[in-house]
Order: structure tokens, then C-alpha cells, then sequence
């Protein structure tokens, strides 16, 4: 594997602490910026139905990012007090660079470089590769455990079982617990919860519940499809009790259980749509084409592509960060009087 460093601007400064104090990202509401998405390409080889409509039209190739660009932004944010990263996409697997850019990563010393997959191009040496070069998690998206629903669900002609045996080589390349994100959606899948928490139990697995939001670029989001958190876990709970799980991190978006009967296997739910949690939220996502965007929900974005493609100093480019988290919303509204949903689909922001 080629590690290579950054080519454009200054060599970055150390990793470590003195020039700058940690929580230089901030907005206007007191929340401190320390986890960056970046979203490493728009491409995807699904069209998950709660995301991205079959004649989806990606950005054209020139328009997006290149490796170098994708690790200015991340220094930059390192600078800013930035500790962990996770990086997504559109399918970040498709990106042709991953490996590498995975690499130069590593180099930054961050706390915590995770990443969300649909397990499509994974297999145990490629994911030995990411441990080593840093990267410290990985999380599988998995919808449904009926291979029929999972052609429906994806339209595409991945199966269940090459999710799972994704998830397998995660595992024996030394991601110890690979997490399972499963998209709740009444009438499509809401029938499995109990079945993932089962596969939980079987597997040892961290299950992630979470909430429809309105965020498919077919824009059929509707209220009474979110099949929320508190309805998952009393369907789960009908069949095993559950008990919290204490955790430290404020900032964590998912609420953790364990199964009572102590059985292996954690489960966690993510309620933006009934109880939103952005009162807490520290994130700040970058898409794949360099747009800052402070929330999932915003309309505003800040292009960095220009500061890159004339190889601005570094020092320009935190400030424009500095600027952009100043400017994150209070919240995402969603249910609230005027709410519009974003123009960018889930897959073309980063999820
Ligand atoms: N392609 C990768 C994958 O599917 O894991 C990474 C990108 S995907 C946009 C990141 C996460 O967003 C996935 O776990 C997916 O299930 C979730 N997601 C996409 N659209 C969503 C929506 N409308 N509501 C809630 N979660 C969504
Ligand atoms: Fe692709 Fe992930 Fe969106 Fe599914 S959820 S369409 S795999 S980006």
C-alpha cells in the first residue's frame, strides 16, 4: 500500500497540542466541533429506498475531490480540534483512493477514524489493510435478513449473506465489534427488528436502530412511515427485556441497551425524528465536492473547492471552517411549521 503525505499548502502542523486549543470550531449556540463525515464520493452502488432514486445523476468526476484535497480538509479540522472521523459517502468502498487515503489518515493521529459501508467491496485483507494503516471501526448498513426484501430494499443485487460475511471479515481482520446500522421503516421492514436483535444475541453484535428521516431523494418521507425508536425497542422488548446501557459520551446520537438475560449482542437506537438530539450535536459533515455543511438539514453550505484548487494556506482554509460552524442551525426542525427538507439526498451529503 502507497502512504503518501499532503502536496498541496504548508506541511501540516503537529499533532500535537500548543498551537491552537481545542474547540476552535464553534457555532453560535455553544456546541463545540470535535467529529467531522466526510463524505469521499457521491457514488453508490444501491439505491436504497429511504436514499437514492434509480436514476440518480452523480456529479460529474472532475467535480469531486481529490485525495489530497479530502486530507488538507481533515488536517484542517485536526487543527481546529477535530478528534474523530468517519468517513462515508455515497458508498466510500467505491472510491478509488480509499486505501490510500485511509493511509495518510492514519498519519494524523486522530482518536477515533471510523467508517459506514454497505459491505459491497469487503473483504477480511482489504479490511486488515484499513486496521492497520488506523482505521478503528467499521459499520455495515443492513436493512433486512430476507433476501428477497434485501433485492427490494437496495435494488441492487447485493444478498444478506454477502452483508454478513462482510461483516465476518470485519471481524477477523481485528474490527473487534462491528456495528449494523438497520433504517426502520413501517410497512417495509418493521416486521425484523426483533429478528436483528436476535442476530444480535447470536452474533454478538451492535445493532443500530435508527429513524426514516426526511432525507430520500425521492422525497416519499412521510411521518406516519417512521417507525420510531420507542416502537422498535417495545417490539424487541416484547420477546427480551432490555436494560440501559451506561455510556459516557454525551455526544453519542444512539441509546444503548443490553439484553437483561445478559446475552451477548448491544442494541441502539437513534430517534432524530421523535427525539431529536441536536441540542448535544458536535459534527460538522464536508460532502464529497468540498461543501461544508454545519447539520444534515442545512440549506446553506460553504464550498472549500475553491480555497483548494487555488492552494490557499492552510491558515484560509480553518477560517472558512471557523466560519461555517459559526454558522450551524439550532436544529433540524424536522416536524416543526416551515420545515423543507434538504436538496441533497442522504447518499450526496454523507451520511
Ligand atoms: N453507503 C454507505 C452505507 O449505506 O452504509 C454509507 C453512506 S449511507 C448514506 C450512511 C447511512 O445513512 C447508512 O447507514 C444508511 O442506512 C443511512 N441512511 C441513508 N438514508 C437515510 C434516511 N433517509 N434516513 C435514515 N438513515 C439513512
Ligand atoms: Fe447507497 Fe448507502 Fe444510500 Fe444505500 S444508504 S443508496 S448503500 S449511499
Amino acid at each position: 500500500m502507497r502512504v503518501s503525505l499532503p502536496t498541496l499548502g504548508p506541511t501540516p502542523p503537529p499533532a500535537t497540542p500548543g498551537q491552537r486549543l481545542a474547540g476552535d470550531l464553534r457555532d453560535t449556540h455553544g456546541r463545540v466541533i470535535t467529529d467531522l463525515r466526510l463524505s469521499v464520493t457521491d457514488r453508490c452502488n444501491f439505491r436504497c429506498i429511504y436514499c437514492l432514486e434509480p436514476d440518480v445523476r452523480f456529479l460529474p468526476k472532475q467535480e469531486l475531490l481529490h485525495r489530497e484535497e479530502y486530507l488538507r480538509i481533515i488536517t484542517a479540522c485536526r487543527n481546529l480540534g477535530v478528534r474523530t472521523l468517519r468517513l462515508t459517502g455515497g458508498e466510500p468502498t467505491l472510491y478509488p483512493e480509499l486505501d490510500d487515503l485511509i493511509a495518510d489518515i492514519g498519519r494524523l493521529e486522530l482518536d477515533d477514524v471510523a467508517m459506514t459501508t454497505n459491505g459491497w467491496a469487503l473483504d477480511a485483507d482489504r479490511a486488515r489493510d484499513w486496521r492497520r494503516a488506523g482505521l478503528r471501526r467499521l459499520t455495515f448498513s443492513l436493512d433486512t435478513l430476507r433476501e428477497d426484501r434485501m433485492r427490494e430494499i437496495t435494488r441492487s443485487r447485493t444478498t444478506v449473506a454477502a452483508v454478513l460475511k462482510a461483516v465476518a471479515s470485519a471481524r477477523e481482520a481485528g474490527f473487534p465489534r462491528p456495528k449494523v446500522n438497520m433504517v426502520v421503516m413501517r410497512g417495509t421492514n418493521d416486521d425484523e427488528v426483533a429478528d436483528f436483535a436476535s442476530l444480535a444475541r447470536q452474533e454478538d453484535l451492535d445493532i443500530r436502530f435508527i429513524e426514516f428521516m426526511p432525507l430520500d431523494s425521492a422525497r416519499e418521507w412521510g411521518r406516519q412511515v417512521v417507525f420510531t425508536a420507542d416502537e422498535t425497542r417495545a417490539a424487541i422488548e416484547s420477546r427480551w427485556p432490555l436494560e440501559p446501557l451506561d455510556e459516557p459520551n454525551p455526544h453519542s446520537t444512539s441509546v444503548n441497551w443490553r439484553f437483561a438475560d445478559d446475552a451477548p449482542g448491544k442494541l441502539g437506537f437513534i430517534a432524530p425524528v421523535s427525539r431529536p438530539f441536536c441540542g448535544a450535536c458536535n459534527r460538522l459533515r464536508i460532502t464529497a465536492e468540498g461543501k461544508i455543511r454545519p447539520c444534515l438539514f442545512s440549506h446553506d453550505e460553504w464550498d472549500l473547492k475553491p480555497l483548494l484548487r487555488r492552494n490557499e494556506p492552510m491558515a484560509r482554509l480553518e477560517h472558512f471552517l471557523i466560519d461555517a460552524a459559526w454558522n450551524k442551525q439550532p436544529g433540524h426542525g424536522i416536524g416543526q411549521d416551515g420545515f423543507q427538507q434538504p436538496e441533497r439526498s442522504m447518499s450526496a451529503i454523507g451520511g
